[in-house]
């Protein structure tokens, strides 16, 4: 049913780079096997589920929505897809991207952008807008992303879906292609905070090919969610973050936002106000060290290993190959950051620029950890606007990099996010995130609240 609704819409959305048709079926066909034959099976087995193209596939194209991966073919299954597939879960499809994960529209897919199902002239976030909008245009009831500075929480707050970001390190890179490696975080996308839950318990766990993974039990997030949904927030203090309010948010945005705070004070949940001046630096400290870690993980794709090469004519020289293949392969919004990064890194200019933002970063956790002594969420919009227009924000990089301003703090800090739908702006009749963050391992706390509010 899956793979004719998508063949019935997804030449409007384009959510997908790549249907498995084939694969998916012979999973379905696995797991009624398993039935029949009376084995154990898995919570979500036999549920459809997109994944996002920076997900490695065994035998199954993986371009990262790069040029420079195209004909590519991974040898292995990232670990997420592994456990994916060991849990029953029946991958259908790899989603479309912005470029290795930079952008906030996947406008910067050089495979074209997809549109946001709830209006096709407008964008769907990103760079995950594949996984999001699968879910919106009922291609998939499950999608996988990743979350770097907010590619999974602003996705989901502009197509009205849930998205989360786990602790860093609790879900495995292992098969994630990298763009900043210390932000990183795959992590659930659902249409309800129990999907979401139960999809967590699935691909997060300790994995010994990651080294930055955690060897910790995986917190109870599908009996939050039941608890939330079942016994609401009574006791949980909740701290509104200052910084991300006021002038710059739209004014639906603020109103849905500030509705649902009452909604939860209402609940029983004890209301404050926290203040976190870094976090005004957040958005700056980002931009130079997810560059600099990107300008660094994309030196592997130099023409000799993966996928394009291009001036392999017996003329060229290696070098040459590697920069025509960089040429052609990489698009602009990549380019932009490898020079950014490479810039930042150089040295004369790396205590100015990286080391300074690395000082940032170390206050932003400060500023986490002194209001996590005070309260046990933090709350904001997820985006500071609704779904803006196709083409509306292509040419002032600035302006794109504004989409994840509530969202990048939790990535530099490595604590948990998640966005979940709180109703739509009055002004345009568009879906409305709500970000709530938890400290590190403290997952559960998220979707205590997230039910809590659906
Ligand atoms: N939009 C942000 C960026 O372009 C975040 C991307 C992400 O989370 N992958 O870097």
């Amino acid at each position: 049913a899956h793979l004719d609704r998508i063949a019935k819409v997804d030449d409007k959305v384009k959510a997908f780079l790549h249907v498995d048709a084939q694969g998916a079926l012979a999973a379905a066909a696995a797991v009624d096997a398993k039935r029949a034959k009376g084995e154990r099976l898995g919570p979500l087995a036999g549920v459809p589920l997109a994944l996002k193209d920076v997900f490695t596939t065994r035998g199954v194209p993986t371009t990262c929505g790069s040029r420079i991966l195209e004909g590519w073919l991974p040898p292995y299954d990232a670990t997420v897809a592994r456990r994916l597939r060991e849990a029953d879960v029946v991958i259908i499809g790899k989603t479309n991207m912005d470029e290795f994960a930079m952008g906030s529209s996947t406008e910067n897919s050089a495979y074209g952008p997809t549109r946001n199902p709830w209006d096709l002239e407008r964008v769907p976030g990103g760079s995950g807008g594949g996984s999001a909008a699968s879910l919106v245009a009922f291609e998939a009831p499950l999608a996988i992303g990743s979350d770097t500075g907010g590619s999974i929480r602003q996705p989901a707050a502009v197509t009205g879906t849930v998205g989360v970001k786990p602790t860093y390190g609790s879900v495995s890179r292992y098969g994630l292609v990298a763009f900043s490696s210390s932000l990183d975080q795959g992590g659930p996308c659902a249409r309800t905070v129990l999907d979401a839950a139960l999809l967590h318990e699935i691909i997060a766990g300790h994995d010994p090919l990651d080294s930055t993974s955690i060897d910790m039990p995986v917190p109870p997030v599908v009996a939050a969610a039941r608890r939330g949904a079942d016994e609401g927030v009574r006791g949980l203090r909740i701290g509104v973050v200052k910084q991300f309010d006021g002038e710059g948010y739209a004014p639906g945005v603020r109103q849905r936002f500030h509705e649902s705070v009452e909604l939860l004070a209402g609940l029983g949940a004890e209301v404050v106000e926290i203040d976190a001046p870094s976090f005004d630096h957040a958005l700056p400290a980002y931009y130079l060290i997810a560059p600099s870690e990107c300008s660094s993980n994309l030196a592997r794709f130099d023409a000799m290993r993966y996928g394009l090469r291009v001036g392999d004519d017996g003329v060229h020289s290696a070098e040459e190959v590697t920069a025509l293949t960089r040429e052609a392969g990489f698009g602009p919004e990549v380019k932009r950051r490898i020079m950014l990064g490479t810039y930042a890194l150089s040295s004369g200019y790396y205590d100015a620029y990286y080391g300074q933002a690395q000082k940032v970063r170390t206050l932003i956790i400060r500023d986490f950890e002194k209001a996590f002594e005070r309260v046990d969420v933090l709350v904001s919009p997820t985006t500071p606007t609704t779904a803006f227009k196709i083409g509306e924000r292509v040419d002032d990089p600035v302006s794109m990099y504004l989409a994840d301003l509530c969202t990048i703090p939790t990535n530099l800090a490595g604590n948990a996010g998640m966005s979940v739908p709180c109703g739509l702006a009055p002004e345009d009749g568009l879906p409305v995130g709500f970000q709530i963050l938890a400290p590190a391992l403290q997952d559960d706390r998220l979707y205590r609240v997230g039910a809590a509010l659906e």
